[in-house]
């Protein structure tokens, strides 16, 4: 059976350039949104797990890093295809 970790929004760095960890296994990723979109590995964790962008993160953002977390509910096609692209199965949280 596969399990699914879900990423969340640790840190906003800046408009559109966000630190998305995984609290199971610890990776950790920089993301720049679209248009100029941009990934860097922090920490690998385990690869080998599937992970997922988390309504939750937008949650826990918004009690404990920003009050105005951009458009993290309002994903569109593209850059739904693109956190795929990116590692994080976006759609498979919804
Ligand atoms: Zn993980």
């Amino acid at each position: 059976m596969v399990t699914t970790h879900e990423m969340v929004v640790v840190e906003r760095i800046e408009p559109g350039l966000e630190v998305w960890a995984c609290p199971r296994c610890g990776r950790r990723i920089r993301l720049r949104w679209p248009p100029n979109y941009d990934k860097q590995v922090l920490v690998p964790g385990d690869e080998d797990v599937p992970h997922a962008g988390a309504s939750g993160g937008v949650r826990v953002s918004s009690v404990e890093v920003a009050p105005d977390v951009p458009r993290l509910s309002q994903v569109s096609p593209h850059e739904s295809r693109w956190l795929r692209d990116s590692g994080i199965d976006w759609e498979a949280s919804a």
